[in-house]
């Protein structure tokens, strides 16, 4: 048996003695990306076996909030429902906007132009939506409700230019975490179709011949070590690379300052290693989904944050990953979120949040801080005076969340690195066409490859500009294309 490859080096195809097994489309990876990529590959015919590496499927998407990010084409039926006429336009420019610089206008405006039908399809799949929409800000509803703000539609920079909808969907469960539900119905439904799922069986490389054309897999089966031929083609769905410290500190050293990974264990970028061993490129490896939440309670979002120079840095009601990022660049990752006696609460998600500094005066909490003299003070005199004109000219706070912070006692609540660590997931991942062929940094298709989810650079790649519900509707509707593209490979 082979032993001479790994995600990084391919066993050649001339070194293949037999096939220990064929299929159609081979999947590596059980999560969302894997399961709506087999529903697809499996409702155009192909025959699918899926290798998952855990003795479950589910992947992080089990563990996730269960939120998908959709809209437009006039809105979904709860946004409709909820007043919200979401025109594809809107949906489209926001979707730009929170791709940022690196944005792929062909991936976001196939994705905007068809999630409200995508929408349609997970219902289909068994997926429950209560359809009715819960107001204010959160991170995912406590309630079983559908439709949030989870994003920073209504902040600026975003609210100038594409009109605001709340595009949050999340499934029926009361409280956080239905990523269980929701798998739960879509692992269901690739299994009803006749997918064929290995549980215990880590995919270790890709077979491919001279021509960097893939043809199957090897992976360590009940112990041993098999090949595996896909007639049609493979798709890697093995997540991001969260889980592997060098990958981190390689590709995307600024979430070594978040040192509280969010998955399960298993996204330690194998998949995105084997893309690059037949000559895939990868792309925004540096970025990053990272959060500290500080809401709710939503009335946190009327104090303002400062860094160690006593200045604020962004417009405290974007979305909570945005801000995550700005104060991740702050100096020495020092920030502090200013708040009054009207105001003061601590984050649900952070009930023992460190109070690093209190005081009946600004001077006093600047003093506790210990910052350059009048910085602090000067900060909030001038948002003060500002907010109660309703105005906030430097940081364009919508003028929902501006009110005066004038009454005593002041405090100030640690977001610095060391007292509040951030959880983060990777964006970056194998540049891929819309319908999940894998590409070369030429930008010609690998034959046999295709890639979806995190182990693909998606329609989220830009970490400041990520919206809950995004990877979770990425990994879903391109999981499905490269499933359908695979299973249509002559
Ligand atoms: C706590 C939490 C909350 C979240 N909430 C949301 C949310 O509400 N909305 C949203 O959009 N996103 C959310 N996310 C992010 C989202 O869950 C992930 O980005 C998404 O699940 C990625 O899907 P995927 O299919 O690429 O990877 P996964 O769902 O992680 O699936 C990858 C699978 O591949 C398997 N695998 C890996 N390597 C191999 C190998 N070599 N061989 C075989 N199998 C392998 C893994 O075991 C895993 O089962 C959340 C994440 C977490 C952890």
């Amino acid at each position: 048996m082979p032993i001479n490859c790994s995600p990084s080096r391919p066993l050649a195809l001339d070194d293949v003695e037999r096939w220990d097994a064929e299929t159609d489309v081979l999947i590596v990876g059980f999560g969302i990306a894997g399961a709506c990529a087999a529903i697809e590959a499996r409702n155009t015919g192909a025959r699918v076996d899926v290798f998952e590496v855990a003795a479950a499927a589910g992947g992080s998407a089990a563990l996730s909030g269960g939120e998908f990010y959709l809209g437009g084409s006039g809105g979904t039926p709860a946004q409709r429902a909820a007043g919200f006429d979401d025109a594809t336009e809107d949906f489209f420019k926001y979707l730009m906007m929170a791709g940022g610089p690196g944005a792929d206008e062909a991936r976001v405006r196939c994705y905007a132009d068809n999630a409200v039908a995508h929408f349609h399809w997970l219902v289909e799949q068994g997926i429950p939506f209560k359809g009715t929409y819960l107001p204010g800000k959160w991170l995912e509803p406590l309630t079983d409700d559908t439709l949030i703000w989870s994003g920073s539609e209504a902040a600026w920079p975003f609210a100038q230019q594409a009109k605001p909808a709340p595009r949050g969907h999340a499934a029926q469960l009361p409280g956080w975490g239905a990523g269980k539900l929701i798998m739960e119905k879509l692992i269901a439904r690739a299994l009803d179709l006749g997918a064929t799922a290995h549980f215990n069986t880590r995919v270790l490389a890709l077979v491919a011949d001279r021509h960097d054309a893939v043809h199957g897999i090897v992976a360590r089966i009940d112990g041993e070590l098999r090949t595996v031929r896909a007639r049609k083609g493979v798709i890697l769905c093995a997540g991001g690379f969260i889980c592997n410290d060098d990958m981190v500190r390689t590709y995307a050293p600024q979430a070594l300052g978040c040192p509280n990974p969010t998955t399960g264990g298993n996204d330690d970028g194998s998949g995105i290693r084997m893309g690059i061993s037949v000559g895939a490129a990868a792309i925004h490896m540096d970025q990053f989904f990272a959060t500290r939440p500080f809401f709710p309670p939503e009335s946190l979002v009327k104090g303002i944050f400062i860094n160690e120079a006593g200045q604020r840095f962004i417009n405290e009601d974007a979305y909570h990953g945005r801000v995550t990022h700005y104060m991740l660049r702050q100096p020495n990752g020092r920030a502090w979120l200013l708040v009054d006696e009207e105001i003061f609460a601590r984050p649900v998600t952070n009930p023992n949040i460190d109070i690093a500094a209190t005081g009946d005066t600004w001077l006093e909490v600047e003093h506790e801080l210990g910052l350059p003299k009048g910085e602090l003070t000067h900060t909030v005199e001038s948002y003060n005076r500002h907010a109660a004109a309703g105005a906030d000219p430097i940081w364009h706070k919508a003028k929902a969340f501006l009110r005066p912070l004038a009454k005593a006692p002041f405090a100030a609540l640690s977001f610095c690195a060391q007292d509040y660590p951030a959880t983060f997931f990777t964006l970056g991942g194998l540049w891929t066409s819309t319908d999940g062929q894998v590409l070369t940094p030429a930008g010609e298709a690998i034959p046999g490859l295709f890639a979806a989810g995190r182990t693909a650079c998606g329609l989220p790649r830009w970490g400041e500009g990520y919206s809950s519900g995004m990877s979770l509707g990425d990994s879903s509707f391109f999981g499905r294309q490269a499933g359908r593209r695979a299973a249509l490979t002559g």
